[in-house]
């Protein structure tokens, strides 16, 4: 039996949507984590969660400038050739979601680009280290920040 990719409402205000998500974690200041968690669907078959709309008219968004994503849905995004790439799914027993985040890709280096940063992934010594998250764990659902 093959499950199809189709979004599916979900009433968990701890989800988040993943393509939000990454480009608020290479610059959160420009694309704060308000909003991420609005009205994100799931999707059935690989139980990513994203926004089931066009995210726009924000000159601050970045990745709907790279090529493919162009006026698609986030949840679009995530099911393009580049979107299984760069959300690379993990398997459903996995404890740490849906999908993990490849740094390594080149389009999390070009919006790393477009936002102003060095391409190469620098890593952040002494922040958050100790608390057990990781940036590939974005919409575990038990995470509560306190809203
Ligand atoms: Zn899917
Ligand atoms: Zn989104």
């Amino acid at each position: 039996m093959k499950r199809t990719h189709v979004p599916v409402r979900i009433d968990n205000k701890h989800a988040r949507c993943r393509v939000c998500h990454v480009e608020s974690n290479i610059n959160p200041d420009v694309v704060p984590l308000t909003g991420l968690r609005q009205n994100v669907v799931r999707c059935a078959c690989c139980r990513v969660t994203a926004h089931n709309y066009v995210v726009r008219n924000d000159p601050n968004r970045k990745i709907h400038g790279l090529e493919g994503f162009q006026n698609r849905t986030c949840f679009d995004i995530l099911h393009t050739h580049e979107g299984f790439q760069l959300w690379k799914r993990l398997p459903p027993q996995s404890k740490k979601g849906a999908a993990a985040v490849q740094f390594s890709h080149r389009y999390y280096k070009d919006l790393r680009e477009l936002h102003g940063f060095s391409r190469e992934l620098t890593r952040k010594r002494g922040r958050n280290e100790s608390d057990g998250r990781n940036e590939s764990d974005e919409s575990v659902d038990s995470e509560d920040d306190g809203n």
